[in-house]
């Protein structure tokens, strides 16, 4: 028979944990068998409660955050795509209303026959 260390109580050989104190024995020790969670107190689960809380209202306050940033990143788009779409047209081909040909984007006068083109 083994004694507990910590309250000396006779402990079966098997026995990981002292039934009296929970204590783990050698045993336990030697083959590592973890120490079971112990119950919360009171507190504790108060302080739960208040974890999760704050975090529903942290998560809350990023919910807002995020679609406040998605609106801005929308308005953001939208100037970008309007900027985008007059730097395409700045850039697109000017056909010489002359000959027909197709001239850089910022030509000012047809690179073919030399005609003045639409602006
Ligand atoms: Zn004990
Ligand atoms: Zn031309």
């Amino acid at each position: 028979m083994v004694d507990c260390r910590g309250c000396g109580d006779e402990l079966a050989r098997d026995a990981n944990f002292c039934p009296r104190c929970g204590l783990r024995t050698e045993k336990g020790e030697r083959e590592s068998v973890r120490t079971p969670v112990t119950p919360r107190p009171e507190w504790e689960k108060d302080m739960a409660t208040a974890l999760n809380n704050a975090t529903r209202l942290i998560n809350d306050a990023f919910q807002a955050a995020r679609s406040g940033l998605q609106a801005v990143a929308d308005e953001v788009g939208v100037e970008i795509e309007k900027v985008r779409g007059q730097a395409t047209r700045d850039l697109a081909p000017v056909y010489c209303p002359k000959c027909g040909n197709r001239n850089p984007g910022d030509s000012l006068y047809c690179v073919r026959c030399g005609g003045k083109l639409q602006p």
